[in-house]
């Protein structure tokens, strides 16, 4: 059975800081922000707990709209097709690039496309070829299936009973019965918006660059290297000097999953080159300085450092995660306990292995690894 392997852990990444701000039910999950004009993001809010699901872009071009990846589900696609009709009514979503394959990107895409049957949806040739391949069996399937749909009903169900033996102690502190009961509704409309979900493969692939033309609003589609995955889209607009990085750039605590350590600190750099005045990232607030980038840069490379000569060794990968430390990286990503609780399993331990296989020559293949997003895989696969 499929399942959406990525839940659970990744909710850690929130922040802290409950935020007062009413919930929009056109566009939820996302709260609407117009970063330049003509020129939007649809952002998770500091305070959504439930699963991780990426930010949306949504550029506005004389002829159409360009969107940025779709969200988890098929009740996200219809909150992105609510949200460009509040805009412009009679203005179609003319493309959808998917920046990669993690299944809290492409899954808004079926009903963006029920909307507009005539979109284009854009992607490397990797992501592509990701979403129809061994990946696919993390993502909710290439059509739509009522086994999926209940999967997703009890994996939701699964972290609200969590939730509520927290709940139950009456010595919790306030501010975390807030959270927590906030967390709990939000798993109930994840799973509300499920029904329906499936995969549409992109309709086009490109290897370098795809632009997309406009006088106001060009949009240059990239791949500038490996990163975060084999084919991470980076979508950069010249004349806003906007750039949607996708996964590539994540905060408060970036996702280390399958990922290419070395190349990924050469894609950064070429990021940084593009000269932006913002980035938004593929989850968290938009950026506008390369502070971050030069951060997680630095995590990567001290990773990388600790790692490549202990392997180089023999040693094997249990014995390594013992004689390595990046405290100091901890200190500068995981500001409070929440994102402590989150920092190793999120980023330190899949960025480990992924150093030793770099370091060892062995290949790394999406999907594929000792570290699972959810540990809860890793026992289905042991056959408990
Ligand atoms: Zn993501």
């Amino acid at each position: 059975m499929r399942m959406m392997r990525f839940l659970a852990i990744l909710s850690f990444a929130s922040t802290v800081v409950p935020a007062a701000r009413a919930a929009s039910p056109d566009t939820s999950p996302w709260v609407p922000r117009e970063i330049a004009p003509g020129v939007h993001m649809l952002e998770i809010p500091p305070d959504y707990y439930a699963a991780a699901i990426s930010n949306v872009g949504v550029i506005e071009q004389a002829d159409g709209f360009v969107i940025v990846d779709s969200g988890m589900s098929a009740g996200h696609g219809r909150a992105i097709v609510g949200y460009v009709r509040s805009l412009a009514a009679d203005k179609p979503i003319k493309a959808v690039v998917i920046t990669h394959w993690h299944n809290d990107h492409p899954q808004g895409i079926s009903a963006i496309r029920d909307a507009f049957p005539k979109v284009r949806i854009i992607a490397t040739a990797q992501t592509k070829a990701g979403m129809l391949g061994p990946e696919v069996g993390s993502l909710a399937g290439l059509t739509p299936s009522r086994e999926v749909d209940e999967a997703a009903r009890k994996e939701a169900g699964v972290a609200q009973e969590q939730i509520d033996k927290i709940l139950a102690d009456p010595d919790l502190p306030e501010d975390r019965r807030a959270r927590l009961i906030r967390s709990r509704q939000q798993w109930g409309e994840l799973a509300e918006s499920w029904p329906g979900t499936y995969i549409v493969p992109p309709t086009e692939t490109f290897a370098r660059q795809l632009d997309i033309p406009d006088r106001e609003h060009p949009v240059s589609i990239r791949f500038l290297g490996r990163a975060n995955t084999a084919g991470d889209a980076v979508i950069w607009l010249p004349r806003q000097k906007v750039v949607f990085s996708g996964d590539i750039v994540v905060s408060p605590i970036p996702f280390g999953f399958y990922s290419y350590p070395k190349d990924w600190v050469k894609t950064l750099g070429r990021i940084e080159k593009l000269g932006f005045v913002t980035l938004v990232p593929g989850h968290g607030a938009p950026q506008n300085d390369t502070r971050y980038i030069g951060q997680l840069i630095g995590s990567i490379e001290d990773i990388r450092a600790q790692v490549g000569p202990l392997a180089r060794k023999g040693m094997p990968l249990a014995e390594i995660r013992k004689n390595v430390d990046f405290t100091r990286f901890e200190a500068v990503f995981a500001t409070s306990p929440r994102l402590k609780a989150g920092f190793a399993g999120l980023w330190i331990e899949p960025m480990v292995e992924n150093a030793m296989k770099e370091a060892l020559g062995t290949p790394i293949v999406q999907g594929e690894g000792e570290v699972q997003a959810d540990p809860r895989e890793k026992e289905r696969k042991k056959g408990k």
